[in-house]
């Protein structure tokens, strides 16, 4: 069978082959920024490189920034290390975010959760009224949302944030590398990336701590005291290089990277809308992520379309979540009913598309939906025979 068409970026991107090179250089020599010889200042010299590229992507300092195994962990870094300064603070964060942030705040004994509107944006109204009501919390908010794109204007928000002296905290997963990304401008204590979101390699990430913000490593993980103890144990310096060249190529690339994703998910979402007017895209009325379109098509099962459509490759919601017995939250938070959520794929065009991609999808998901809806009638048939 041939590779599927690839629309899944939003679960994971290509390892960028420049980021392939650098951490090949890395993989066969010894490589512990720790040691106390030529090898190991040579790995030293390489993770601080590195850093610097990437704080140069979302336009921190270097020293501001922790090599992590991922969003997953920086966001549940973050957390703890706001709850081990304050311990008796009151965790909110809006309710589509990401499980690494959600289940941290509802495992919370003091949480509250922020509603977002049909579009899937965060309830600006609805945030200060919480905030004002819990001043010195913790606000977790995601810039963009894993499963719809919607964007969230995170100057608005931190402006309501420092309002009521909250701390804010960011899970930027998947906008790092995609949009513009001003620490500075944003006004945010912490801030979570990961690598392969962007086309460096899976399983590293980093975590933006303000020097501003006077927060402790939280000792979740003890050890050596690698990444000023934020994260001990040996550096991954062949992730870190590829993290850096990612991060360097992403913003060197992103004008036309996301011009080719917006132009693949418009020339999809026309001609799919055009040939099945019943469907609908969500979070379609706000600011949304270039190459990202969640479709709902009333009445098909988004398993059934999947398994209709295996030459192209996309998520049902969210891949983090995708085989889960139950409906996107982020979709019934934003008012679909269960039934239309379980009805919706995320395609999502990024670096491994090219131009044409997004009518060949929409050409497919048009196969699919009659593949099931002639499926779905014979079903039926079927029944009404067994009764007659
Ligand atoms: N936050 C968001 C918004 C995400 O989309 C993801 C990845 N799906 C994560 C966090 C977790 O990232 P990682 O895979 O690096 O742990």
């Amino acid at each position: 069978m041939l590779n599927p068409l690839y629309c899944d970026h939003s679960a994971t991107c290509p390892l960028r082959p420049a980021a392939a090179r650098s951490m090949s250089q890395w993989l066969g020599v010894p490589a512990n920024p720790a040691s106390q010889h030529a090898w190991g200042a040579r790995a030293a010299e390489a993770l601080e490189r590195a850093r610097g590229q990437v704080a140069s992507l979302i336009c921190a300092s270097p020293r501001e920034m922790v090599f992590t195994g991922g969003a997953t962990e920086a966001n549940n870094l973050a957390l703890a290390a706001v709850k081990a300064a304050r311990p008796d603070v009151v965790m909110m964060c809006s309710v589509v975010e990401h499980p690494a942030v959600l289940e941290v705040v509802r495992a919370s004994p003091r949480h509250d959760l922020v509603p977002v509107d049909e579009h899937g944006v965060i309830d600006l109204t609805a945030l200060r009224y919480i905030l004002s009501r819990h001043p010195g919390a913790l606000l977790s908010v995601m810039a963009a949302n894993n499963e719809t794109g919607a964007v969230t204007d995170m100057t608005a928000v931190s402006a309501i944030a420092r309002e009521h002296g909250a701390v804010l905290h960011c899970d930027a997963t998947q906008v790092v590398g995609r949009m513009p990304v001003d620490v500075g401008t944003w006004d945010v204590d912490l801030l979570s990336l990961s690598a392969h979101k962007f086309g460096g390699p899976v399983g590293t990430g980093m975590l933006f701590v303000s020097r501003f913000a006077g927060l402790e490593p939280p000792q979740v993980i003890r050890g050596g005291g690698q990444e000023r103890g934020w994260r001990p144990g040996t550096v991954n310096v062949a992730g870190a290089v590829g993290t850096g060249t990612a991060a360097q190529e992403a913003q060197e690339l992103m004008g036309t990277e996301q011009k080719d994703a917006r132009d693949c998910r418009d020339e999809f979402e026309s001609t799919l809308l055009e040939r099945l007017p019943q469907a609908w895209v969500n979070a379609a009325g706000g600011d949304r992520l270039a190459g990202v379109s969640s479709v709902t098509l009333p009445g098909r099962p988004a398993e059934a379309l999947m398994l209709a459509m295996p030459s192209v490759a996309v998520s049902e919601g969210s891949a983090c979540s995708s085989g889960a017995p139950h409906p996107s939250h982020v979709l019934t938070a934003m008012g679909l009913r269960r039934h239309d959520a379980e009805c919706t794929l995320r395609f999502s065009f990024g670096p491994a598309n090219q131009s044409g991609d997004g009518l060949l999808a929409a050409q497919a998901l048009v196969d699919a939906v009659r593949r099931v809806d002639t499926a779905l009638a014979g079903a039926s048939e079927d029944r009404v025979g067994a009764f007659a």
